[in-house]
C-alpha cells in the first residue's frame, strides 16, 4: 500500500509514518530525513541543500526529484511507499504521478493532518529541545510554516478531489489521529 502524509512542518506525519511503517512492514520516504543525511554526508547536494533548509524555503526541485526517482523505482520499496514531506510542490505530485504509472504503481490513500500555526508552533519547540535541529529556531518555524501554506496549497488542490484524499485534525492527540487512520485504511 502506497500512502501519502501531507501536512505542514509539526503536523504529526513522521509520526505517524513510523507507525505505518512498522504496521505494514512498509518504508517511510521522508525527503527531510534524506535530505539531511546528505548535508551530513558533507556531498555537493548537501552543500547546496543547507542553505535551503536554514533559511526555511524548500530545497529545490531537481534535487528532490532526483533524490525521490530513486526509490520509487527500487523493487524492493514498490507498493509499500510511505511519504512523509513529499510531494510540497505541484512540480514534485506531478512528477511523482508519472513515476508512479511508470513503476505501474498508485497512491492507495492521502492523508492531509490539518493543524494551525499556534500547535505548530508549541509541537516545534517541544521537539527543538528533545532533537536539537537546526532549522527549528522560532523565526525559521514561522517561516517554515508560512512557505508551506503558500507553497502547497496548489498541491492541496490537486489532491484534494480525489476519493482517495482524506482530512484529519492534526490537533487530535497522536492515538486519536492513528485510530482515524486506522478507521480509513481498515487495519
Ligand atoms: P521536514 O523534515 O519534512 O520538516 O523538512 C525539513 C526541510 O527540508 C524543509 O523545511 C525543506 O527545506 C526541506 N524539504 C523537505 N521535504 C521537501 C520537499 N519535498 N521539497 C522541498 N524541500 C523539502
Amino acid at each position: 500500500m502506497n500512502i501519502i502524509l501531507f501536512g505542514p512542518p509539526g503536523a504529526g506525519k513522521g509520526t505517524q509514518a513510523k507507525y505505518l511503517v512498522k504496521k505494514l512492514n512498509n518504508f517511510q520516504v521522508s525527503t527531510g530525513d534524506l535530505l539531511r543525511d546528505e548535508i551530513k554526508k558533507e556531498s555537493e547536494i548537501g552543500k547546496k541543500i543547507i542553505n535551503y533548509m536554514n533559511e526555511g524555503k524548500f530545497v529545490d526541485d531537481i534535487i528532490v526529484n532526483n533524490l525521490m526517482k530513486k526509490i520509487i523505482f527500487d523493487p524492493k520499496k514498490k507498493g509499500k511507499l510511505i511519504f512523509d514531506g513529499y510531494p510540497r510542490t505541484l512540480d514534485q505530485a506531478r512528477n511523482l504521478d508519472t513515476w508512479l504509472d511508470d513503476s505501474n504503481q498508485k497512491i492507495d490513500h492521502i492523508f492531509f493532518l490539518n493543524v494551525n500555526k499556534d500547535t505548530i508552533v508549541k509541537r516545534i519547540k517541544k521537539r527543538k529541545i528533545i532533537e536539537k535541529r537546526s532549522d527549528d529556531e522560532l523565526d525559521i518555524i514561522l517561516k517554515r510554516y508560512d512557505t508551506y501554506m503558500d507553497t502547497t496549497k496548489p498541491v492541496l488542490n490537486y489532491y484534494s478531489n480525489k476519493s482517495n484524499f482524506n482530512e484529519i485534525d492534526g490537533g487530535l492527540k497522536i492515538a486519536e489521529i492513528t485510530a482515524k487512520i486506522n478507521g480509513i485504511l481498515k487495519v
